[in-house]
């Protein structure tokens, strides 16, 4: 088991030298059993805000007085000591606003979502447990602590954090828990949309994030509902031997866990069901797919409120997922010159995810993206031209040969892009000199 920080021992210690009762709590203690490192080291306690106050002096901060939540420092980390508390009247799906305090560790334990996440650890390591969390941990199987539909019920945001500690950890959701979750869903309509994209990211980049995706299409389709006509829908091609959604899901699993690629699997193919043709040989065709698999990503990226940078990343590589580069230097150039050099690698692992999750027979196609990843790390170590910053000549010296306004950057761009052809060598000299009149040659 990993050890608890000699800081937080010193943070409950003090607090039990105090006369209070003081527990590491949650998240933390989930993770020590389970030999993970945890995130951070959230504690519980019977001393009240103001007791915790003033036993860290001039090292606490009231972040979360209404909750009863007090920020220590100490040994250079930070604390969320919380007074134990239950949650008062739920109105809408959604976390009440007002809280109670109490002077029952067991009723603290009794508020929170599930029995792995309902046990608290008292600084020599000894485990109180109520809702038995040791035995499903060890059977690695999520459980709401209490009766799941009152649970999801009173917060329906614990539905999606069902979803993601199920990806996250590897766990099962228990039948019970498992059929609220399935019966519940539809009260993730009040969820806000920040809090469902943060738990949407995490689960999506959870080692287990296909099978979750397999399993509960419904709930996800509760606030993505572009992703229900994937469902069951059959590609009849010979390309693919899974629906669209199980593709979907596979591509997931086929690309590394971070938000922007993971998100981009998980929108790449939305625009199928709307373009699928059927031939007369009985072959499926999704002609122009991309590009309504873009306008669904806008869309949805707009919906869950991503900040502006990941959304044009994501809608970028959803509309060029299925674009061919060739393996040609200019081809790759001309990619770099529109996407940057992290843009065309993350293409790449888009296209090599997407091939991965299409039937066997077509896996030859990774090579086509070793030998592109391969002509990029050529092209970028010799460092080839293929943006303005990189360009041998500059504003400077357009305007220093009179040209004025828009029309420099016209020029700059008519420069690069011969320079991007291969039209132009990305020299100095012999730019300036296109410039001057030999423009007619270049063309
Ligand atoms: P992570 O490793 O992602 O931080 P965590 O279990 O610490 O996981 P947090 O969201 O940090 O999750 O919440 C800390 C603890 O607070 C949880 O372990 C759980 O006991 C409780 N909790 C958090 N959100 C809820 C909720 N919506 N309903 C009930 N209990 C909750
Ligand atoms: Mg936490």
């Amino acid at each position: 088991m990993e050890a608890i920080p000699a800081a937080a021992r010193e943070v409950l210690g003090r607090l039990t030298e105090g006369g209070y009762e003081a527990y590491l709590v949650g998240g933390c203690v989930r993770d020590l059993l389970l030999g993970r490192t945890p995130g951070d080291w959230d504690m519980t306690t019977s001393a009240l805000p103001e007791a915790t106050m003033a036993l860290f002096a001039g090292h606490a901060v009231p972040t979360g007085l209404r909750h009863g939540t007090v920020t220590v420092r100490a040994g250079g980390a930070s604390f969320e000591v919380t007074t134990y508390r239950v949650d008062g009247a739920y109105g809408d799906h959604r976390r009440p606003d007002t809280v109670r305090f109490t002077s029952s560790l067991t009723e603290d334990l009794g508020r929170r979502d599930f029995t792995v996440n309902a046990m608290a650890m008292d600084a020599g390591g000894t485990l109180v447990d109520p809702f038995d969390g040791q035995r499903d941990l060890k059977n690695r199987l999520l459980r709401c602590a209490g009766v799941p539909e009152r649970r999801l019920e009173e917060d329906a945001l614990r539905i999606m954090r069902a979803l993601r500690f199920s990806a996250v950890l590897g766990f099962e959701i228990e039948a019970e828990t498992d059929q609220a979750v399935h019966h519940m869903a539809a009260a993730l309509e009040d969820i806000a949309a920040e809090r469902l994209r943060e738990e949407l990211l995490k689960m999506l980049c959870g080692a287990d994030a296909v099978r979750v995706l397999l399993e509960y299409p419904d709930v996800l389709g509760v606030f993505l509902p572009e992703l229900l006509p994937a469902v069951g829908l059959d590609q009849r091609n010979r390309h693919h031997c899974y629906t669209v959604w199980e593709h979907t899901a596979r591509s997931v699993g086929h690309i590394p866990p971070e938000p922007v690629l993971r998100m981009t699997m998980l929108l790449h193919d939305l625009g199928k069901p709307a373009c699928m043709t059927v031939d007369e040989a009985g072959e499926g065709h999704f002609k122009g797919h991309a590009g309504v698999s873009h306008s669904l990503a806008k869309q949805i990226l707009t919906r869950l409120r991503f900040d502006n940078d990941s959304a044009a990343q994501i809608e970028k590589l959803v509309k060029w997922h299925d674009a061919p580069i060739e393996p040609a230097e200019r081809a790759m150039r001309r990619a770099l010159n529109k996407m940057g050099a992290e843009g065309v690698r993350a293409l790449l692992a888009v296209k090599r995810a997407d091939n991965l999750a299409q039937a066997p027979a077509y896996l030859g196609r990774q090579q086509e993206i070793d030998a592109l990843e391969a002509l990029l790390a050529q092209v970028l170590a010799r460092d080839d031209c293929f943006s303005l910053r990189q360009l041998a000549v500059d504003g400077h010296d357009l305007v220093a040969l009179g040209y004025q306004g828009r029309e420099i950057g016209q020029k700059l761009r008519w420069l690069l892009d011969a320079v991007v052809d291969g039209r132009l060598e990305n020299e100095r000299e012999g730019l300036l000199a296109a410039l001057r009149g030999g423009e007619e040659e270049v063309k």
